[in-house]
């Protein structure tokens, strides 16, 4: 079948789940049986994400390719069970950058390079980028930022393009919002009118219209925009708020999304998505009762969206072990030895978070300090590993002001010190130790265990790592090496076996935790969370 292509733009205001919306119309096209990746075009002009920081845009996002993402690609995973890279997020800074590169090499042939049709020509090439792998039945395209914005300009011109070149194999899903006003007691359209005009005007016509609301939109009401939009009744369908983004499948099939878009892309809808395992995990979901907690120690506690990746890891993990997550975000920069037992002594188990730089570590090593004396899981995490190793030299090996390069490049013990090949790099963006490395574990380990096997691969992002020259040490003091890189041997995944749980790994395994596939070292933990949690309240 040729490669059809669905595009997912968003008006009136931004946040309003356009990847969610693509990833649950993706799930259900997988769940018929087709081949589906998403793709999403950012109009920023960092090359990539990786050198913003989470106030910016969130969690950055790794791929197994080592390319540092936008967070929704993290949403991606989670709904398709697909990994994505480095083609399935592409910014403007990126298009212009080999736009640029090809003028240096005189590709251009002496032309004025434009952005049109330069630059729209770039962005097309890389919308069929993965289409013409030949891998996917279905590529949905989505593009950041709202109509209307300077900088989404030239991604509206390229899909105005590609919808006439590519006829019934194209598709635009326009997502918008429908506000409801209090004091009127009325939900509007009027924005909705609004950005659909502003989509005809760049010359696109949305064949489906999604429309975000905290409440029921009349069917009148729809037929009323399906009218003023020139938009089938039936492909108006509203995307009400539901307590979790993983119940979007179910209410989007309800309204027949995956129907009315196969319908319009001439395919003729057979049977029904099997939806089986994933309804069996909303089951779960809806039917637990108790609760497991977990705190989070990190940085960023104000930011939802910072650790992304490890809340929706953790919560898949409690749901598939019949809990309702609890989490607590715990504030590494308010945390003190004299603190630590108050902020920490509600918690069935505790996660050290990633990070970068010197602010809040402190905290991180009294929180470490704490549970590792208390024997509380603790499950520290690329940083958080990293302050685990540092905590223990301090207080255990007795090597004092031991610490990591990255805060003290004086310090007597560097226990976590800058890789090798990372000592000569000075370019800030994509040049950390990035992607899918293998790892392989001892066998006796709790690590091993957890994940029933012995040889693994996850993801990573980090410049720094565990000093060869202290491993001794810490085998003869009790912290144990369980897990290395078989090339090169870095230490990737230190434990205590005589705690309940004492983990940290230098990578990320919360870049691999899907709903079909929840990562087995989350699901370990908080299956310890939860004895543990038992025990101490017995
Ligand atoms: N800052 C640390 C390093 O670069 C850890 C990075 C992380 O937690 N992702 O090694």
């Amino acid at each position: 079948m040729e490669t059809k292509y669905i595009f997912v733009t968003g008006g009136v205001v931004s946040s309003l789940g356009k990847g969610i919306i693509s990833s649950s119309l993706a799930r259900l096209l997988l769940a018929r049986g087709y081949r589906v990746t998403i793709q999403k075009f950012d109009p920023y002009i960092n090359v990539d994400p990786g050198t913003l920081n989470p106030y910016e845009h969130g969690e950055c996002y790794v791929t197994v390719d080592g390319h540092e993402a936008d967070l929704d690609l993290g949403h991606y995973e989670r709904f398709t069970n697909t990994p994505t890279t480095r083609a399935n997020n592409v910014t403007t800074g990126r298009i212009y950058q080999s736009v640029i590169d090809k003028e240096r090499r005189g590709d251009y042939l002496g032309k004025t390079v434009q952005i049109i049709p330069h630059i729209t020509d770039e962005i097309k090439r890389n919308v069929k980028l993965l289409g013409n792998t030949g891998k996917f039945d279905f590529v949905i395209t989505e593009i950041g930022g709202t109509v209307g914005d300077i900088e989404s300009t030239p991604y509206l011109e390229a899909v105005r393009q590609l919808r006439w070149e590519l006829g019934k194999n194209a598709l635009c899903v326009h997502l918008t919002y429908v506000p409801y006003l209090r004091a009127a007691k009325e939900l509007k359209t009027k924005p909705t009118q609004h950005s659909v005009k502003l989509l005809q005007q760049v010359g696109i016509q949305p064949d489906i219209l999604v429309l975000r609301t905290e409440k029921d939109v009349p069917a009148g009401m729809r037929r009323k925009v399906a009218q003023f939009c020139n938009v089938d009744p039936e492909a108006v369908i509203q995307s009400i708020d539901v307590p979790t983004i993983y119940q979007v499948p179910l209410t989007m099939h309800e309204q027949h999304l995956d129907d009315i878009v196969l319908r319009k892309m001439g395919l003729e809808p057979k049977g029904e998505p099997n939806l089986e395992a994933w309804n069996r995990f909303l089951t779960k979901l809806s039917s637990a009762t108790k609760e497991v907690t977990i705190g989070l120690v990190g940085k960023y506690v104000e930011l939802q969206d910072a650790y992304k990746s490890i809340n929706e890891s953790l919560f898949q993990a409690a749901t598939y072990l019949d809990r309702k997550l609890n989490l607590v975000y715990i504030h590494s920069e308010k945390l003190t030895d004299a603190n630590a037992e108050e902020k920490l002594k509600g918690m069935d188990g505790v996660i050290i978070a990633p990070g970068f730089g010197q602010r809040g570590i402190e905290g991180k090593f009294c929180a470490i300090k704490w549970c590792r004396e208390n024997d509380v899981p603790t499950f520290g995490i690329c940083l958080g590993m990293q302050c685990m190793v540092i905590e223990y030299a301090r207080n255990v090996l007795g090597l004092e002001d031991a610490n990591s390069t990255e805060m003290d490049t004086h310090t007597p013990h560097n226990v976590i010190d800058l890789m090798e090949e990372q000592k000569s790099i000075s370019n800030m963006g994509g040049t950390m130790r990035l992607g899918a490395f293998a790892c392989r574990l001892l066998p006796q380990s709790r690590v091993a265990k957890a994940y029933g096997a012995t040889e693994i691969s996850e993801r990573h992002r980090h410049r720094f790592e565990f000093n060869d020259e202290y491993r001794e040490r810490f085998e003869q003091g009790g912290m144990k090496c369980v897990g290395e890189n078989p090339d090169t041997h870095l230490v990737e995944v230190v434990e205590i076996p005589e705690k309940r749980w004492f983990i940290g790994t230098q990578y990320h395994p919360e870049y691999q935790s899907t709903v079909l596939h929840p990562n087995p070292l989350f699901l370990d933990f908080v299956k310890a969370a939860i004895a543990y949690g038992e025990e101490k309240n017995a």
